[in-house]
């Protein structure tokens, strides 16, 4: 039976730990996983860096610097060679979607296609209403400032997140396909829902996830089945959420369990407590 981490960072974060890739892989191994995927935040675009009006922590704190890229991949054929006969290591990045900047990613990607195993899409950066691009889970502060509506019109930002999440969708079936493709952590934008006090999704959000799912569906992609908000204190659900999840399987979508771990005291962790399997029949836990 495969029991797969698909979602996993390194040091190469930044704001992670500096534990070794060996460190995260042998805590798998120790925890009987038989796939392991490296899936560090790939270089963000130097056009997007130099218009970046975000916090500065934000703007290079998570993503690998492009002068990483080279080291990062050397790191992961290492690790691959060391513990071919224990676990399989597969290649990856988490790529941040970036509205706008689309054609920067793809070259990006296009570079990078002999190399990589899989891919996770992911939405952390959305357009504000001044058309500035900002972070949504960096922290309570930096997204109420940039996105005051959480506050009194939060179903409007879960549009915009959505629809940002549809773009991505359709920047993904765009791709070579030579590798999967996965749509990351798909309900990042309830991660300080506890202290936003944020109401659940309204019928017209529900209509665009109906839509998303869909086209994750027709365009053969998986699932993130993210248990990073477990652990948080503002959040306490999995990405996406049960409900979602559950519409999902009912699609025939592939979810694949990450842990998101930047730390190797993470990995694998909620694996045994709540799997993609353990949901089947279940609308909450
Ligand atoms: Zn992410
Ligand atoms: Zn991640």
């Amino acid at each position: 039976m495969i029991k797969k981490d698909g979602h996993t960072h390194t040091r190469f974060s930044h704001h992670g730990s500096n534990e070794s890739l060996d460190d995260y892989i042998e805590r798998a191994i120790s925890l009987g996983f038989t796939e392991y995927v490296v899936t560090e935040h790939a270089p963000l675009p130097t056009a997007f860096l130099n218009h970046f009006t975000g916090p500065s922590e934000a703007r290079h704190g998570s993503a690998m610097l492009r002068t990483e890229l080279p080291v990062y991949q050397k790191e992961v054929k290492r690790v691959q060679l060391k513990y071919v006969n224990q676990i399989d290591i597969k290649s990856g990045f988490e790529l941040d979607y970036l509205e706008n900047y689309e054609s920067e990613l793809r070259q990006f990607i296009i570079t990078q296609a002999d190399w990589l195993d899989e891919l996770v899409i992911s939405v952390h950066f959305l357009p504000n209403h001044d058309k500035l691009v900002a972070p949504i889970d960096f922290d309570p502060e930096t997204l109420v400032k940039y996105f005051p509506e959480i506050e009194r019109t939060p179903q409007v930002l879960f549009e915009n997140y959505f629809n940002t999440i549809q773009k991505s969708v359709r920047f993904a079936a765009t791709l070579p396909n030579d590798f999967v493709i996965r749509i990351g952590h798909m309900t990042l934008i309830r991660k300080y829902q506890k202290y936003f006090n944020l109401p659940k999704f309204d019928d017209n959000n529900q209509l665009l996830i109906d839509d998303l799912l869909r086209q994750i569906k027709d365009n053969h992609f998986q699932l993130d089945f993210n248990t990073a908000g477990l652990s948080k204190p503002y959040n306490g659900e999995t990405y996406p959420t049960a409900d979602i999840v559950k519409k999902a399987r009912n699609l025939g979508i592939e979810l694949v369990y990450g842990s998101d771990a930047h730390e190797t005291g993470v990995v694998g962790q909620f694996y045994n407590v709540i799997t993609p399997d353990s949901l089947k029949n279940k609308n909450k836990y």
